[in-house]
């Protein structure tokens, strides 16, 4: 495995990949590895002769009150995980490298931007798809990995890939979870024991939703309702939003119909978790 740190070193390697017709493969990172991340590169290994991972905690999709600071980092870990995961490239660019000084430009994906996770953190996605879209001109991947576990910057980087022709393929992979349904995040190292133990209540709260329409409930608001009432009884989390919205468009659904996502994000003190579900429904029953 090599680690790289400047672009031109990281273009001399995968011009040589390419000219052999090569296909490489990316999975764009802020490093503190989970078997999340480890998921997308066996799947980017798999797939792919190369495979680039990047670790790069951006601070341009950090709110002034949020936590880059605190966003949990170790390389020296994070590269000795990849380098059993056989990666081929580890990318690691400093602030320099990613924003030299006189940096100027900005990648806005409107409208979707400012849904779910985007009403409380603004700019967030704006930061998210101008480095992704960096990251795709440094590395010129064929395909690039994402997580569904950040279901809306799937959505938000499929939309940016398509309206500015990026040559690239993305592939979405299943949310890697603990065995008690927590979603796996480099921010779960920030929650305490008893937070820990009180959190899969969100993933317990999402599956109970989708059983409750499996069972013919199509209320968005009901379903909406009892997620809230299930964090609020199981655990001291605080719910930012939960939201049942079309898992294409993203816009709210008030009767659940198509390819329903339900998406939320909960406060567990400081620490702000993510999650979300995807149901395909064929028909719509009770309303
Ligand atoms: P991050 O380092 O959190 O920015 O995540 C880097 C990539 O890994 C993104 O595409 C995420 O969606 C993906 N990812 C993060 N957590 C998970 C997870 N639990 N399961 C699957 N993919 C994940």
């Amino acid at each position: 495995m090599r680690i790289i740190k400047t672009i031109k070193q990281l273009r001399q390697i995968l011009d040589k990949a390419r000219h052999k017709k090569q296909k490489i493969g990316c999975v764009a990172t802020m490093g503190y590895f989970h078997e999340g991340h480890l998921s997308l590169m066996r799947r980017a290994k798999k797939e792919c002769d190369i495979c680039v991972v990047s670790i790069y905690v951006n601070p341009k999709q950090f709110g002034p009150k949020e936590d880059l600071r605190r966003y949990p980092r170790d390389i020296k870990h994070d590269a000795a995980m990849v380098k059993k995961e056989n990666v081929d490239i580890l990318f690691i660019p400093s602030d320099n490298v990613v924003y030299p000084n006189c940096y100027l430009t900005y990648i806005d994906v409107e409208k979707i931007s400012g849904m779910l996770c985007g009403k409380y953190r603004q700019g967030h996605f704006r930061g998210v798809a101008t480095v992704v879209a960096k990251l795709l001109n440094m590395v010129a991947p064929d395909v690039m990995y994402l997580g569904q576990k950040d279901a809306q910057q799937v959505k938000v980087l499929s939309q940016m890939v398509a309206d500015l022709n990026f040559p690239v393929t993305l592939r979405v992979v299943p949310t890697a979870r603990e065995k008690d349904g927590l979603a796996m995040s480099s921010r779960n190292i920030h929650l305490s024991a008893h937070q820990r133990a009180q959190a899969p209540v969100i993933y317990r709260a999402l599956k109970a939703a989708v059983v409750q329409i499996k069972a013919g409930e199509r209320s968005a608001s009901r379903i909406t309702g009892h997620i809230h009432q299930m964090i609020r009884q199981d655990s001291s989390g605080k719910v930012q939003y939960v939201a049942c919205v079309d898992a294409d468009t993203l816009e709210p659904l008030k009767i659940l119909k198509g390819k329903v996502l339900i998406a939320l994000g909960v406060f567990f003190g400081k620490t702000r978790l993510i999650d979300n579900v995807i149901v395909p429904l064929k028909n719509s029953r009770k309303v």
